[in-house]
């Protein structure tokens, strides 16, 4: 893994200086993750290269197709939201399996229910703002290896013609997916297993309207679940016990069509189906998101069942905590100490998503009198018991995740804010500037900072002083501070005005 100090990048760079300090980041994989971090990044004004094998085309098959309330705000936080939502369908229940529902009309976010649409319109509307902001893009390039020293990144690729090169940065990131080469590359491990083998996957017109937006039944032997994209298709998720093939075994809509019948009792008069697919489904994950100068985010360093439709949710989380760290360190604004916050906040979160994602398809497929007992149980529950139903929101909705505070701190340090109304306007557009937010109740002279500090007041008067993150996570707060601890929370946050 280590390597000898590159004095230029051969073949492009984000920013390689003359003496062999290199600048800038390189994001390997222009998928969601990778799309959302270069588009921080080249907002925050940090060279920026995208590295893809792909030819620039995004794909119009969708795996993933519904955004989080936790993502929503977050896109909010960008300017992408209101774009998506007018294009998305709005499900406020999340029908898990038989009797689980889980109702999103009570979650305390702007964004009370679950948007289902393709992830290529999500890839769309990342690419076009990291574009805009600046980021640069190597399509049709491979990486195949890298070298780090202490001062920055190479990677090896592969290009389109053949030819290898290489390129520099300060920093690399892998969001190349399940098979990273970026992990690989630094030597990391994927531990886990396969947990659910031929799970198949059709989006297909239907004849007949489903009487719940979201369908979904689970009878012991086969599962199914249907959601409407919006567009008119509807994306098919069907299971099988005694049906346990391999992926590339051939699959036709009546395959598709007696799953559907079996779980839902029937197929809904299904047809013309643009994309159809077998798949298995993976639980693992790196045992670390970072060594040295390279991190993993994303499917890179985590995959799990698509229960719960929480893949790329988790991913773009990953990408909203990293990037702004990334732009602090290299603007020297922040100790390289910070780094390893993303990994210490994001690598739990990863964790819970692989437990909760797999428990709920193993729920789904129990057999056994007493799974079946304990999904009734759990079912019962969710439905029932306030605090239980709030969890388990919390967790799929990703709204509930906090981060670990000081000994000591303020009880809103580490945990995420809502979009609270602001004097002329609302938190989740004042972060779009991608910096830190002062709330304070008091007037606050920003001057030497405005680069990466925006001030605001609460519209309801609240005396807190609170320091909210770039990805909407308060950093510091306290009651009716003096200006020189406000001082002090700053320079630890922000760096020296
Ligand atoms: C059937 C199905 C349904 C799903 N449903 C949901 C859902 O409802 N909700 C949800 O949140 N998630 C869902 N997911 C998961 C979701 O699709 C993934 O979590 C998401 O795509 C991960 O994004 P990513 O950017 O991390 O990686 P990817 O989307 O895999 O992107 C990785 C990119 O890296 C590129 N790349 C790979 N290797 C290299 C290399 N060596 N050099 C250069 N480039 C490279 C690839 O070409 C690709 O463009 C689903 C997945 C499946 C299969």
């Amino acid at each position: 893994m280590a390597g000898k100090t590159r004095t230029t990048a051969s073949s492009g760079s984000s920013g390689a200086s003359g003496n062999g300090t290199a600048a800038g980041v390189l994001v390997v994989g222009a998928g969601p993750t990778g799309l959302l971090l270069a588009g921080d990044l080249a907002a925050a004004g940090i060279p920026v290269t995208l590295v893809e094998k792909r030819p620039h085309q995004i794909s119009n098959l969708s795996r993933a197709f519904a955004l989080h309330a936790r993502t929503l705000e977050q896109l909010d936080a960008r300017g992408l939201a209101d774009e998506l939502e007018a294009t998305g369908q709005p499900l406020s229940d999340l029908r898990l399996f038989g009797g689980l529902t889980i109702r999103l009309g009570t979650l305390p976010s702007r964004f009370n229910h679950v948007l289902v649409l393709p992830q290529y319109e999500v890839e769309k509307g990342l690419e076009r703002r990291a574009v805009e902001a600046g980021a640069r893009f190597a399509y049709e390039t491979e990486v195949t290896g890298l070298s780090q020293d202490a001062d920055g990144v190479t990677l090896h690729v592969r290009r389109a013609d053949g030819e290898p090169g290489e390129m520099r940065a300060a920093y690399a990131v892998g969001t190349d997916g399940l098979h990273s080469a970026v992990r690989q590359a630094v030597g990391l491990p994927f531990p886990g297993k396969s947990v659910i083998r031929s799970v198949v996957l059709a989006d297909v017109l239907l004849e007949e309207k489903p009487e719940q937006l979201l369908t979904a039944n689970a009878v012991g032997d086969a599962f199914a679940f249907i959601a409407p994209f919006g567009d008119g298709y509807y994306r098919v998720i069907g299971w099988r016990r005694d049906r346990n093939v391999p992926d590339s075994a051939p699959l036709d809509l009546d395959e598709v069509r007696e799953i559907v019948r079996r779980s839902l009792g029937h197929d809904y008069g299904m047809r013309d189906a643009r994309w159809m697919s077998r798949f298995h489904s993976d639980e693992r994950q790196a045992p670390a998101y970072r060594v040295g100068r390279v991190f993993l985010a994303g499917d890179a360093a985590h995959v799990h069942t698509p229960a719960g439709g929480q893949g790329m949710n988790t991913g773009l989380q990953d990408a909203a905590n990293l990037s702004w760290k990334l732009a602090a360190v290299l603007h020297g604004h922040a100790d390289p100490g910070l780094l390893d916050t993303y990994q210490s906040e994001r690598h739990p979160v990863g964790r819970s998503v692989l437990r909760s994602s797999g428990g709920l398809v193993r729920l789904a497929m129990a057999e056994r009198p007493w799974t079946l007992a304990l999904r009734a149980a759990l079912a019962t529950l969710v439905s029932h018991v306030g605090p239980v139903r709030r969890r388990a929101m919390g967790q799929i909705t990703g709204i509930g995740y906090a981060y670990a505070a000081p000994r000591g701190a303020h009880p809103l340090v580490g945990r995420r804010i809502p979009d609270v109304a602001l004097t002329g306007g609302r938190l989740y557009e004042a972060l779009r500037g991608g910096r830190f937010v002062l709330i304070t109740p008091r007037a606050f002279d920003a001057d030497g900072r405005k680069d990466r500090l925006t001030v605001g007041h609460w519209a309801s008067g609240r005396r807190t002083t609170v320091l909210v993150r770039p990805d909407g996570y308060v950093a510091w707060a306290a009651e009716a501070p003096d200006a020189a601890r406000v001082e002090e929370a700053l320079v630890s946050w922000t760096g020296r005005s």
